[in-house]
């Protein structure tokens, strides 16, 4: 059980400084900003702490500057966004920690929103280092995590500040843990996952973990191939992990004595070449030519996950089907999103590319959910500790 932040009185917060970690990594190309579903989804926290009179202190990551000070990266468009959102005047901090920060800190009131910039700016956030975690935590006397897509990682604004402060759970990351684990652990059966993306070497452990909880695994995407090579099948140019091989092997043997039913793909859209895609064509899975890669599944494939969804009590999905980013090869991808839009079952959408690819095909709202978080819900479904989760669990009481 999480330690909840509404657990919390409002005496405990009235005119405390409260660190709150979200994840505002948002994607901004010339200072324009296409996806704000991140900012929105911190908002009932936020509105939580400030409506109790807790001084907000926002800490957030933007991109990868790897510790250097990048001004393409920094948090002011975020701000701006976030007084729109808020309808509050929300101050800027030039930087994470230091002098400057703790006095723009000591002039808050209670209802204050103030937003640190670019955590990232700073090497030790990503190491985990204790000196920096306790400067990040002495400007605070509670912490609040709320950045789901990080709880797959031990950093020192979502583990290390949790040695230092009393320490909570937001209301994005409860949400995201009690659909994601009711999913898998009493989930509304059958249930049904999806499974795409790039690489198998990735994928294997969830994989594997699916099969134990699963009525139906369904495989496409480039980590098919590997799998469809490990049958025996020629995969012609289509992407594989060779050194995947045995572990892909071993994926099919457990597959054998599994309850779950493993579905692979029946036919793909092949092509020489994905940039300069002139000879498309539709072809059955065991005759996918030696000089071309398959790209997207075909609409053979299409109908039978039609069918198999159909009678689902839920369903998860991670990873897309095809190379959707090229409008040509994208037709798998958006036919299962469409379909689960349709669908009468409980969705689950496992962040990263197929969030956005829901999202593109504005189709979001019509899921039960859409995490906000690709590479955490994915090793939440492997069944592995996350230390951003684990830090926030309460003691047992015997
Ligand atoms: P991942 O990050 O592992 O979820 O992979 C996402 C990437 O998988 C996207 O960029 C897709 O273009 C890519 N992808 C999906 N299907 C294929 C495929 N058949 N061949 C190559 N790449 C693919």
């Amino acid at each position: 059980m999480l330690r909840k932040i509404q657990n919390l009185t409002f005496s405990e917060l009235y005119e405390k400084r409260v660190l709150l970690r979200v994840d505002f990594n948002v994607p901004i190309k010339d200072k324009i900003m296409s996806d704000d579903t991140r900012i929105s989804a911190a908002l009932p926290t936020i509105n939580f702490l400030t409506k109790n009179g807790a001084k907000v202190i926002l800490i957030s990551h933007l991109g990868r500057p790897c510790g250097t000070i990048d001004k393409k990266l920094s948090l002011a468009p975020i701000r701006d966004k976030l007084c729109e959102l808020t309808g509050k005047n929300i101050i800027m901090a030039s930087d994470c920690i230091g002098s400057k920060v703790e006095h723009t800190i000591a002039s808050m009131t209670a209802g204050n929103i103030v937003l640190l910039e670019n955590v990232r700016f700073y090497a030790e956030e990503s190491k985990n280092d204790e000196t920096f975690s306790k400067q990040l935590a002495s400007l605070a006397d509670i912490f609040v995590n709320d950045a789901f897509g990080l709880v797959h990682r031990a950093h020192a604004s979502n583990t290390g500040v949790t040695k230092h402060l009393p320490s909570y759970a937001g209301y994005l990351i409860q949400k995201e843990v009690d659909f994601l684990s009711h999913a898998i652990e009493s989930p509304k059966r059958p249930l049904i996952a999806i499974i795409g993306g790039a690489k198998i070497s990735t994928k294997t452990k969830v994989l594997k973990n699916l099969l134990d909880k699963v009525d139906k695994l369904i495989i496409g995407g480039g980590m098919a191939f590997t799998i469809l090579k490990a049958k025996g099948y020629e995969i012609g140019k289509s992407l594989f992990e060779e050194d995947q091989l045995q572990e892909a092997k071993s994926f099919l043997e457990k597959a054998k004595t599994s309850k779950a039913e493993l579905f692979l793909p029946l036919d793909q859209i092949v092509t020489e070449n994905i940039k300069d895609s002139q000879n498309v064509q539709t072809v059955d899975i065991k005759s996918i030519p030696s000089d071309m890669l398959g790209v997207d599944i075909g609409p053979k494939t299409i109908d039978s996950i039609k069918k198999s969804i159909k009678d689902a009590g839920t369903i998860i999905w991670n990873g897309p089907l095809g190379v959707f980013e090229v409008t040509k090869f994208s037709t798998g991808t958006c036919a299962v999103a469409e379909i689960m839009a349709d669908s009468n079952a409980i969705t689950i959408i496992g962040g990263g590319d197929s969030a956005s690819a829901i999202s593109q095909a504005g189709l979001s709202d019509k899921m039960t959910h859409v995490s906000t978080g690709g590479g955490a819900s994915l090793e939440f479904l492997e069944g592995s500790i996350l230390p951003g989760l684990q830090v926030l669990l309460q003691e047992e009481v015997v």
